[in-house]
């Protein structure tokens, strides 16, 4: 699985980052500065970096400067606020494969991640299975026995972290912060909508409730 570099000096953001990314199987390492970042990106330990701009000691525009002037081609998402996507596209020119503005959508950042991991031709396994029910990483479709299930983006997100961690209880809390965000409120429903929405499509036995727990994916076969 790609072990993912992770730069960011704010911490709320990046416990949010490594939280989803770890939940969906990646490794991740966090540095809080550019001087770090360098560092770690060049060790050779690493499949991809996001990268925050407004860094300490040295910023993401100069990590990335850095790390192409000495041939380091690892993917780069650079991490901006949506007030300077200007300066990203010139960020852009400068080396960086892509970028996200702040605050995103955790669903998009591992769609880019995906995307750039595939370009870089470090495959991640295409599909994952648990008890009769797989995911395909590339189409997003769910496959229950023989059946083809479409799911909207955020069914797919929220399936794929109960397969990447199956037989085991995710709470609420957990699955709103992985597949929902920061920035959620976390008195809302939309888990439990969501929860309704893939036992509509995959079976109801699927999913079982755990009372004052949350939720666990049963393998039926
Ligand atoms: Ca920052």
């Amino acid at each position: 699985m790609a072990r993912i570099l992770i730069a960011e000096d704010e911490p709320r953001i990046a416990v949010f980052i490594e939280r989803g990314l770890r939940a969906l199987g990646f490794t991740t390492t966090t540095v809080g500065d550019g001087v770090s970042a360098v560092d770690y990106a060049n060790s050779g330990s690493f499949d991809l970096v996001l990268l925050d701009i407004g860094l300490p000691m040295m910023d993401g525009f100069a990590v990335l400067r850095r790390l192409r002037e000495g041939r380091n081609q690892i993917p780069v998402i650079i991490l901006t606020a949506r007030s300077s996507v200007a300066d990203t596209v010139s960020g852009l020119e400068s080396g960086a494969d892509d970028y996200l503005a702040k605050p995103f959508h955790f669903e998009e950042l591992v769609a880019r991640v995906r995307l750039r991991l595939r370009e870089d031709r470090s495959p991640e396994a295409g599909a994952i299975s648990y008890g009769g029910l797989s995911l395909d990483l590339r189409t997003r479709q769910a496959h229950v026995g023989a059946r083809v299930v479409d799911l909207s983006a955020r069914e797919f997100m929220l399936a794929e972290v109960f397969l990447r961690n199956p037989g085991q209880v995710l709470s609420r809390e957990q699955l709103l912060s992985h597949v929902w965000g920061y920035d959620f409120d976390p008195g809302s429903n939309v888990v439990d909508v969501y929860v309704r929405h893939l036992r509509r499509k995959l079976g109801a036995e699927r999913i079982s409730t755990l009372r004052g727990m949350g939720y666990r994916l049963e393998a039926l076969e």
